[in-house]
């Protein structure tokens, strides 16, 4: 089967306009770039947003902005080069880089910060799921993916952060993580960090 945008094979399969389509290793990979500089445009608009908001409100800056820099900073790095985490080659095809780099640039800047005890905490179970031998490669993507979602989160302005949002991600991690005894001990290290600092 061919790429729907050029003559290599298919590799992957995406939904696009409501169909699926075969897509190869190259052009997912425009495609994934293409949604990670979406992801820091919405960054940015959200930044803006409180920007505004600031402007109207006699308060004075409420703090907390994304780190945009930082994370396109992160991302820019060959592809599986990172800061705290540590990523073998044969595994660098079967974890999404991308995440990974999100994952990478919150630890970076948690660290100092309020919420460096989590930073440290999902650093640690960050690399137990890259080092587990046991987890399948899919559960694998869906729980750095997890991660991610939840960094996102703890990382993002305090008036954007949801603790009700952040507890329920966590949970879903606690549970994918039974029968890893190693992810679950760092998973729960996780949980306590965040019950502490959003329960
Ligand atoms: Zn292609």
């Amino acid at each position: 089967m061919k790429c729907h945008q050029c003559p290599t094979p298919a590799f992957y399969r995406i939904e696009h306009f409501g169909q699926d389509v075969p897509i190869c290793l190259d052009c997912y990979t425009k495609l994934r770039s293409l949604n990670h500089v979406e992801f820091l445009m919405n960054a940015a608009m959200l930044n803006q947003a409180q920007d505004d908001m600031d402007a109207m409100m006699p308060f004075g800056s409420s703090g907390g902005r994304i780190p945009i820099g930082e994370i396109a900073r992160a991302m820019k790095k060959p592809s599986h080069v990172y800061n705290n985490i540590k990523v073998s080659n044969s595994q660098v095809g079967v974890l999404n880089t991308g995440d990974l780099a999100k994952i990478d640039a919150v630890i970076t800047i948690s660290t100092g910060s309020d919420i460096g005890p989590i930073g440290d905490q999902l650093k640690a179970l960050t690399q137990a799921v890259v080092d587990c031998g046991e987890m399948n490669d899919v559960v694998k993507r869906d729980m750095i993916d997890l991660i991610n979602v939840l960094a996102t989160q703890i990382v993002s302005a305090k008036s954007e952060r949801k603790p009700s949002v952040i507890t329920s991600l966590y949970k879903t991690i606690e549970d994918r993580a039974k029968g890893f005894a190693a992810i679950s001990t760092v998973a729960n290290a996780l949980g306590a960090e965040i019950g502490r600092l959003f329960g």
